[in-house]
């Protein structure tokens, strides 16, 4: 199942994703796509009985229709750095031996195609597409032979960074990564039965139509499972958190000289079986 959530902001919807790329409105199904529905996996199985029962008279969404953040507000939005050893190498930084983990503010969690704010006082804004994953059930030293049932499905996130307040002005990286719409999430949660290897999806990003980032998840140092049972050792996992991966190289920061963003660029990203999205860079005040 293709899950989007659809609809102004803060008032969105949950709503599917057809085989034929359309989109339907699931709100009789009667659940959003949050930590209640990501907790338990008969919940979807419940939803593929309402979609056989509902798919000719469900209300159809018109494809103008903004998207929203395919998983409602996440408890934690967790990200990996370096997980790629090429990115790690043009970011000037040693092969990590154990994840990097920091976290990122679900207050910068945004749609798909919403506007990415360079925030105030900004010159380093940088882009990052990423292979994030929603966690199903409860993770809790969770072995890595068990690892992948805990994970619900697989989302695009574009993981927005500011390399100068990331880097340059002490302390965690959190300050860099939680900037007001700086994880568009979407289009859609791909559900974990769609996609048969995670670790195998080609993912891209250009700059107003350049080429920047040409990679794929085989090369994550840390697995899917890995990170999981890893992550889980340290604190809880709850439904519904995402968990972004790493990005390939290609990244602003890593090219000679450094290319950062710049009001007006169009940034667009995608992952294989995943869709792709689109930001338009807006100044701090104009969103
Ligand atoms: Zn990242």
């Amino acid at each position: 199942m293709k899950l989007i959530r659809f609809g102004a902001r803060g008032e969105e919807k949950p709503g599917l994703q057809l085989e034929d790329g359309s989109w339907i409105d699931a709100s009789g199904f009667g659940m959003d796509w949050d930590f209640e529905f990501f907790a338990d996996p008969a919940q979807l199985e419940r939803l593929k009985s309402w979609l056989d029962e509902n798919e000719a008279s469900a209300p159809r969404v018109s494809s103008e229709t903004r998207l929203g953040s395919a998983v409602a507000r996440p408890g934690k939005l967790i990200c990996i750095g370096l997980n790629f050893s090429d990115h790690a190498e043009e970011a000037g930084m040693p092969i990590p031996e154990e994840p990097i983990v920091f976290f990122k503010a679900t207050s910068a969690i945004v749609g798909p195609n919403d506007p990415v704010a360079i925030p105030r006082d900004s010159e380093k804004t940088d882009w990052e597409v990423e292979l994030a994953f929603v966690v199903g059930k409860k993770a809790s030293y969770v072995p890595e032979d068990e690892a992948l049932e805990h994970v619900a499905g697989y989302v695009l996130h574009n993981d927005y960074s500011e390399r100068e307040f990331q880097l340059e002005r002490g302390g965690q990286w959190v300050k860099g990564k939680s900037c007001d719409t700086f994880a568009p999430l979407g289009p859609f949660v791909a559900t974990s039965d769609e996609i048969a290897d995670p670790e195998n999806l080609a993912m891209w990003l250009k700059v107003n139509g350049e080429t920047k980032q040409d990679g794929n998840s085989s090369k994550l140092i840390f697995g899917i499972a890995h990170l999981v049972s890893y992550l889980s050792r340290f604190m809880t996992l709850e439904p519904g958190d995402v968990v972004s991966t790493g990005t390939p190289p290609g990244v602003g920061m890593g090219f000679n000289p450094p290319q950062f963003m710049k009001k007006g660029d169009v940034v667009e990203l995608g992952i294989e079986g995943l869709g792709s999205s689109s930001q338009t860079a807006v100044a701090w005040d104009e969103v």
